[in-house]
Order: structure tokens, then sequence, then C-alpha cells
């Protein structure tokens, strides 16, 4: 009758239906938005049972709420996971998860180059509670074991990470934060599960940036940690519940939404991206192309190991620099100028000036992100057309 979940469907199937089957009271097919703040109790004593975790049920949204949850359930269920927890955004699961596992004087090991505002956090806001990292370059493990001490509670890595589009090793990776007896945390926004499931490779704790593919609509900022049942259970009844960075029911709707078209979009992105990379490539101005798909990406052989795909995420580097990237990027008419990524619209932007500016400039080109490095989202409109539109774009450049 539809309300059956099967845990052996493939995954574009899941994206579809892991939210759950029609909604039992109403017949509703499309998922309520349980746009409440608190819930009715049966009875002041079922209301005291719930409290006590001796009864099922829903108190406050800052706690659950059934659309969340329909969400939680489908992360789950798509990244391979016991356990899912929504947050209001990518930065609110990062920190929530770093919190949870940390307290002063301890310490994280974590690749280098990442989004800027994890950066940040690292960098700048987490040392204010005592917590530091030690960001190295993890495209050679042993960089990681190297700086793993006594006092590391976690190793974090984004691959492949925003905006070079290096990979990371993450069964290496989960087999040394195995012999460490510490969880491997990965930042699995670029990839999505569609492409890429690292707890199927090891990894204890996935995090995302919702707000990219997983919305895929840029209509809204969201984030998800998915893990064991035991670690998400206390980190919805720490962190979240205390630091109360929720996601609202309506945001909870749109990744519902979204993900039901996950499968396809990030086969148009990718089939796009390959396109655009190869032409890239060839291309007189162009200097470099980053694109894991690409049999020139230095970790292709990696690429093809972990990810069944490449997705959607294309970085290049003109020739000119900064002045030419500059030009390139307010010469597109059809794509646009913005941050953010993994929309249906191709977006393009320039991370040393923007995403990546909480990046001391010594330290920009030390992880990669030259001046001329130009990032593009490749959206799902036709390939054809991104690419006359690069091709006018690009032909400005003197
Ligand atoms: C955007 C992004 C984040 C931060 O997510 P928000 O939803 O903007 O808070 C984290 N990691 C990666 C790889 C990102 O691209």
């Amino acid at each position: 009758m539809g309300h059956k979940i099967n845990d052996q469907w493939k995954i574009s199937t899941m994206c579809v239906h892991g939210s759950g089957g029609y909604d039992k009271s109403t017949g509703s097919v499309g998922k309520p938005i349980y746009q409440t703040s608190t819930f009715a109790f049966e009875s002041a004593r079922a209301g005291a049972e719930i409290f006590l975790g001796e009864r099922e049920g829903y108190v406050y949204t800052r706690i659950s709420n059934p659309t969340q949850e329909a969400f939680e359930k489908e992360m789950a269920f798509l990244e391979g996971g016991e356990a899912a927890l929504a947050f209001g955004s990518g930065m609110a699961a990062i920190s929530g998860v770093i919190m949870a596992l940390c307290k002063n004087g301890d310490n994280v090991v974590s690749s280098d180059t990442l989004y800027g505002g994890s950066h940040q956090l690292f960098t700048e806001t987490l040392p204010r509670w005592d917590i530091t990292v030690k960001e190295v370059d993890g495209t050679n493990c042993k960089n990681i074991v190297k700086a793993i001490d006594e006092k590391t509670r976690l190793i974090y890595i984004e691959t492949p990470a925003n905006p070079t589009l290096t990979l990371i090793d993450i069964a290496e990776c989960a087999k040394i934060a195995k012999k460490h007896g510490i969880p491997l945390v990965v930042d699995n926004t670029f990839s999505t599960p569609y492409f890429q499931q690292p707890l199927k490779l090891g990894a204890d704790i996935v995090v995302h940036s919702a707000t990219k593919y997983i919305g895929g609509h840029g209509d809204t900022v969201a984030g998800v940690v998915v893990g064991h049942k035991e670690f998400i259970d206390n980190l919805r009844m720490s962190i979240l519940r205390d630091m109360g960075g929720i996601i609202s029911p309506l945001n909870a709707w749109l990744l519902v939404r979204g993900l039901k078209t996950l499968a396809i979009r990030m086969e148009r992105h990718q089939a796009n991206a390959l396109k655009v990379a190869k032409y890239l490539q060839f291309h007189p101005k162009v200097k470099s192309v980053f694109y894991p798909g690409l049999t020139t990406h230095p970790q292709h052989a990696l690429a093809k190991k972990q990810m069944s795909g490449f997705g959607g995420m294309v970085s290049f580097e003109v020739k000119g620099g900064r002045k030419a990237g500059e030009t390139l990027m307010n010469a597109v008419e059809l794509i646009t100028l913005a941050v953010s990524l993994g929309d249906v619209d191709s977006l393009i932007e320039h991370p040393g000036s923007m995403t990546h500016s909480t990046y001391a400039p010594e330290d920009l080109e030390a992880v990669g992100i030259t001046e001329g490095l130009v990032r593009l989202s490749v959206g799902i409109e036709d390939a054809e057309d991104i690419i006359n539109d690069l091709s006018q774009a690009l032909a400005q450049i003197n």
C-alpha cells in the first residue's frame, strides 16, 4: 500500500521513498510540514513519561519534530548509517559534532583544505574554548598519523575538498582512526551519498552542508550528521537541545522534497561537469582544471576507488591570475556569480577572495587555492549552453 520501506532498495528508489510512506492519519502522500513549536500530551502522566524517556512522543520542536525526523530517517538510509540528526546549517552540524566529542584541552586532527567556514571555526573560534585543530596535508595519511597525540579526539576530513577537489583516502583514514580508538568524521557535502558513502568505507560520522546538493535548489540553509545511534542520541540530547541550532520544519520538508530528485540531479551534474571540465582542459586561456573525473586528476585512481561518480564541482585556474578570473566572472551571462554550490543553477565564484578568504594569504597558496582559481558549481542546464557561456566569457580575457 505504499508505506513500507525496504532497506534493500537501491539508492535512487530510497531517494524517493526513504522518508517513509504516506501519512497514516490523513492519507496525505506528500510529507506534512508539522509547523508547530509544541505537542499536546494525552495526559499529565503521559507528558511526564515522555520527559523521562519511558514513552515515545514529541515534546517540543527544538528536540524533535516529525518533519525533521522524516528527513533524518532518509539521510540515515542514504548514508547507510544507524541514525541522523538535522541542524540549522552545515556549520551548526560540524561545530556540534566537535563540541560533542571534545572538551577544553582536547584537539582535532584535520585535513588542511577545507570549506572556509570550517577553517575559520577550527583556527579562530574553537581555540577560544581551548580546543585546537591541527590542519595537515591529508593527501598523505602519514601526516595525519604524525599529528595524533593522546589528546586527539577525532580525525576530520573533507573529500573532495572545497574548492580544490583534492581527495583523501577515506578507508586509510578509517584504519588510522580505528587504531587510535577515535572516530573519523567526513564532510561528504561535495559527493553526497549518491556518489560516496564514507560509513561503508569505515568512517564513523558523516556531516553535510545540506544547503548544497541535498536540498539542491538553493532555497534553504541546513546541515545534517549521520552516525551510530548512540552518538546521534547523545548529540540530540546535549548539543542540539542545549545549543539550539535546529532546522525548521519547513526547511526539513524542502530537503525531503529535494532528496526525491537527488539521483537524477547528481547524474546530470556529473555529466555536465565532465563535459565542462573536458572543454576547459583544452582552452588556451585555462592553465589547469581540477575535476576528479579527469584522468589527469592526480588522484583519479583514488576517485574511482572510493567514489561511484565524480560530482558536479569543477575548479580551474585561468591564465592571468586574479584579474583574468575577475574578467571571466563578470562576463558570464547564464552562470551566476554567487557563492554556495550544488544548486540546479550553475554558480561561479572566486574562493581566494570569497568562500576561502578566511585563510591567511600565505596559507591559501599552501593549500592550493591560488589567486587565479575559480570554482564552478555546474548546474543541470544544458551542457552546451553552459559551455557557450564560458566560451564567450573566456574570450573577454585579454
Ligand atoms: C557550505 C559548506 C559547509 C557549510 O555549510 P553551511 O550550510 O553553509 O553552514 C561545510 N562544508 C562544505 C564542504 C561546504 O561546502
